[in-house]
């Protein structure tokens, strides 16, 4: 939920999406699609085009969630189990298949994006991502090197003696990079999608939340903040803004607040020290800090868990600060221009989904990987709706279960968290012993 003081970085640099107007409630509709993110306004803009009669409601305004909240950093997605986990889990085969698919949904953004010309600063300029200790630096070397292999993925590794091409830092032990990474703009992108859904005759509702649901004979009712009406199909895509009111999803996934902030506009000189080819930007580690510079290359995002829910500005700010300084000390005096948190959607086997469960399509559970993802699976299972072909995923027959004890997971993702960075500031502190004995 947003929090006082909060502004948006790229709410400040980007027109509003184009305002839906004010539509009168329709009797019945083929689909109703509930949120206006990403994975909502996708899978509307594809059914509308296959024919179908949707209406698309969305509680706040467009791209509200975590969609317009994002860092905007496109790639294959690769897993959250990481490469062995993810055979361990799968198998070989299976493993490569859902490995392959992330490269088939940048694949898709990158069509999509050209074919509509959307606006949204696409620009692939590949991700670094720096290993914290040697360690890490042989596991990710070891990661390239098999992704290379076997689903010829560009990548390369950095040693520690090379890493000032990549990053104006000393904290990592080397790193990868990860060419077909990249980044847009996600509030011109939601805007752009809108745009396209409109045009398509998507009828949308904005805010207008959807409040309940019900299976009835001649279809699904939903009660909506303007009336109630019919759908012969439903599509959930609330993800980490899931609630009692969308509870399919809702018990299928963890929400989970994760916060981001900007420091700039900085001097081209200090722009050019910190990133020196405009990359994106991660780290190993448990819990774990991205950041990229802005389309405009004048300022730096950077986000990841910092800071809890209700958690004052102050107390933020400083807890991104600490993160931040530590990889860039030369950031130490520069202001925050903006900071805000959005909310992310896990799900018990870390693996996103998409299909139908409990009489209901849904879409989400994308561990905060999603701006690929979200665009990908909206379309995929919009053909799949439409009895389309190409409408199958790696991701499709995977079980979608409820989380169990779901009201207390939230609090169990935080002392969860709460232990990985205990274990994170373990590794850095013998990282650095070791360091200090060496040198
Ligand atoms: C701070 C942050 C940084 C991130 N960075 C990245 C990144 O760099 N790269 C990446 O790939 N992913 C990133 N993610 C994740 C990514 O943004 C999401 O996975 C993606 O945007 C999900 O899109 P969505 O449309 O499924 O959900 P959302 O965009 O969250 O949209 C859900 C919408 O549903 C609406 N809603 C909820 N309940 C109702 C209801 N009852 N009726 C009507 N509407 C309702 C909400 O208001 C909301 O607008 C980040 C997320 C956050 C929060």
């Amino acid at each position: 939920m947003p929090f006082p003081g909060e502004r948006i970085y790229w709410h400040d640099h980007s027109v509003q999406p184009p305002a839906p107007g004010t539509p009168d409630l329709p009797d019945r509709v083929d689909v109703a699609v509930v949120g206006g993110g990403f994975t909502g306004l996708s899978v509307a803009l594809h059914l509308a085009r296959g024919g179908r009669k949707v209406a698309l409601f969305e509680a706040a305004s467009l791209g509200y969630g975590a969609s317009s909240r994002n860092g905007g950093m496109i790639g294959p997605g690769l897993h959250k189990l990481g490469i062995t986990g993810l055979r361990k889990a799968y198998g070989e085969d299976r493993a490569k298949d859902i490995l392959r698919e992330g490269l088939h949904a940048l694949d898709h953004l990158e069509d999509f994006v050209t074919s509509e010309q959307i606006d949204c600063d696409l620009h692939l300029t590949g991700r670094f991502r720096g290993a914290r200790t040697p360690a890490q630096y042989e596991a990710s070397a070891h990661e390239c090197d098999w992704l290379s292999k076997n689903i010829n993925l560009p990548c390369h590794v950095v040693p520690a003696a090379d890493q000032h091409t990549e990053i104006g830092s000393d904290f990592y032990c080397g790193g990868n990079v990860y060419h077909r990474d990249g980044g847009v703009h996600p509030r011109k992108l939601v805007a752009g999608l809108t745009r396209r859904a409109l045009d398509a005759g998507v009828t949308i509702f904005a805010p207008c939340a959807v409040t309940g649901i019900n299976r009835e004979a001649t279809g699904l009712s939903l009660r909506t903040d303007l009336g109630t009406l019919t759908a012969r199909e439903i599509v959930l895509a609330t993800n980490g803004y899931s609630d009692g009111r969308t509870r399919a999803l809702s018990r299928r996934i963890v929400p989970i607040e994760t916060g981001a902030s900007a420091i700039g506009p900085l001097s081209p000189g200090l722009m050019a020290e910190l990133s020196p080819k405009l990359r994106m930007h991660g780290e190993t580690g448990r819990v774990f800090m991205w950041y990229r510079p802005t389309p405009d290359g004048r300022s730096f995002i950077f986000g990841g868990r910092f800071g809890a829910g209700g958690m004052p500005l102050e107390a933020r700010q400083k807890a991104f600060r600490h993160a931040i300084t530590r990889v860039f000390p030369q950031l130490h005096g520069s202001p925050f221009s903006h900071v805000w948190s959005g909310q992310i959607a896990y799900t018990k086997d870390h693996s996103p989904h998409l299909g139908h469960h409990d009489g209901v399509w849904m879409a989400g559970g994308y561990c905060g990987s999603g701006v690929t993802r979200s665009l990908y699976f909206g379309t995929k299972l919009a053909r799949r709706m439409l009895g389309e072909a190409q409408a199958g995923t790696a991701f499709d027959d995977l079980p979608f279960s409820p989380v169990p004890f779901r009201p207390l997971a939230p609090m169990g993702a935080d002392m969860l968290a709460r232990w990985y960075q205990m274990q994170d500031a373990r590794d850095l502190k013998a990282r650095d012993l070791n360091r200090d004995t060496v040198s």
